[in-house]
């Protein structure tokens, strides 16, 4: 979780304070864990404290990663959008004004869409960026969804499980460098079974202190219990499409409803949860997209997070087409009107479709949580849902997001309403 943004000291004064300047405006603030800066210099601070000093080219950077869209002239814009935009402000957004905003084509309306995203986004949950580590521990999966290039029927690709022993190794090094979020995701592989994950569950939790959010797919409530009593705190489990007809094909012998009262009966668990839907299945209408977010909305999600379709060799949809990258970014600036404080993730599928400004672009459209894959390199190409993986250190992101320390625990705790 990144809580600090950029800015420039203005004065040292000799209270334990300084005054920086933002950009915007000079506020001023404790100096925290930073003793050696001086007027001019550049650092990271959160709301109650400097963070660290950083150079100048990484302050510009990260100044850089803030980007907005310019301000639309409102003027000039079309009626119907305006009276979206409004109820959109009054939370009031019914499902045909969602339909309607996923049906722009217009370059300028869209661009309105996107900028008010991004200020709704800005005014609920300012430039705090979530960052999460990923470990994809194995690629067996026992399924056979027909998006999915790791179908169990899939046999081009070449398995693996990580060892107990390393899964837990590459979570603590991440938490070394600053990391406090992780996801652990694998396929259905129930070798990894109740006791194998409750293992690692606790002996990562013993090792450091982190939030874990489990993405392996099935398994009974009753093991879901058990891993909630090890320390696990979310879970990534997507509903994938909000209409049942299209579900079941994408999942066969698998109930939408089914999918449903997991969901909900993980959140009374307690669970975290972070759910959301494929964009750009085939025959997926407006209508559908409209119901994904409003059922990601029921779910009280705290993490929306979609995948685009990216069509995978070696499955049913190998020949269907890649879904257009506006289709995402309206998918979650939409989401950000409606869930205005939630986490909106940028997938790796997003940065895969454009690796050089996908990441910058969703956040313009309103995300505000990145993923990076710490998958160990040697297994990272075999994680193959779908092809041209994009990985990237994010090392931008690190230097800015990720700081140490009893102090940020207790901020991010804080602004998440989470316990770590
Ligand atoms: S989407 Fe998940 S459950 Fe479905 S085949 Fe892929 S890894 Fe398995």
């Amino acid at each position: 979780m990144c809580l600090t943004l950029p800015a420039k000291v203005v004065s040292v004064g000799k209270n334990g304070k300084a005054i920086i300047s933002s950009g915007t405006k000079d506020l001023e603030i404790s100096l925290g864990p930073v003793n050696d800066i001086e007027a001019g210099d550049w650092v990271l601070y959160t709301n109650e404290f400097l963070v660290k000093k950083i150079d100048e080219q990484d302050a510009r950077e990260i100044f850089d990663l803030l980007a907005s869209y310019p301000k639309p002239d409102y003027d000039n814009l079309e009626d119907k959008f305006k009276k979206v935009l409004e109820s959109a402000s009054r939370q009031t957004l019914t499902k045909s004004d969602l339909e309607y905003l996923f049906q722009l084509e217009d370059s300028a309306l869209l661009q309105a869409l996107y900028s008010e995203a991004n200020i709704t986004r800005k005014s609920n949950i300012k430039d705090h960026i979530c960052i999460h580590g990923i470990i994809e521990f194995s690629n067996y999966c026992r399924n056979n969804c027909a998006y999915c290039g790791l179908r169990a029927d899939n046999h081009e690709v070449k398995r693996y499980r990580m060892s107990p022993e390393e899964i837990v190794a590459t979570a603590v090094q991440a938490v070394d460098r600053g990391y406090k979020i992780l996801v652990l995701q694998s396929g259905e592989d129930l070798w990894f079974d109740e006791e194998k994950i409750c293992q690692i569950i606790k002996d990562i939790k013993s090792k450091c202190r982190v939030f874990i959010y489990l993405s392996i797919g099935d398994r009974s409530f009753a093991e879901y219990e058990k891993f909630r009593q090890a320390g696990a705190g979310g879970v990534l489990y997507r509903f994938e499409s909000s209409n049942e007809k299209l579900y079941a094909e994408m999942r066969p012998g698998h109930i939408l409803s089914e999918r449903i009262n997991i969901l909900k009966k993980l959140k009374e668990m307690g669970y975290v949860l972070a759910t959301g839907s494929i964009i750009g299945l085939p025959g997926q209408t407006a209508s559908d997209l409209a119901n994904d977010v409003l059922l990601m909305k029921e779910l009280d999600t705290f993490m929306p997070s979609f995948g685009p379709l990216i069509p995978s060799k070696n499955t049913p949809l190998a020949g269907e087409s890649k879904v257009d990258f506006s289709m995402v970014l309206k998918m979650i600036a939409i989401s950000r009107l409606v869930m205005p404080k939630s986490r909106i993730s940028v997938t790796t599928a997003m940065e895969t479709m454009r690796s050089t400004d996908g990441r910058q672009s969703a956040f313009m459209a309103g995300a505000n949580s990145v993923m990076f894959n710490l998958t160990p390199a040697k297994y990272r190409d075999d994680y193959y849902i779908y092809e041209n993986k994009f990985f990237d250190a994010g090392e931008k992101y690190e230097k800015w997001a990720l700081f140490k320390g009893e102090l940020s625990y207790q901020m991010m705790e804080k602004e998440l309403n989470i316990e770590i």
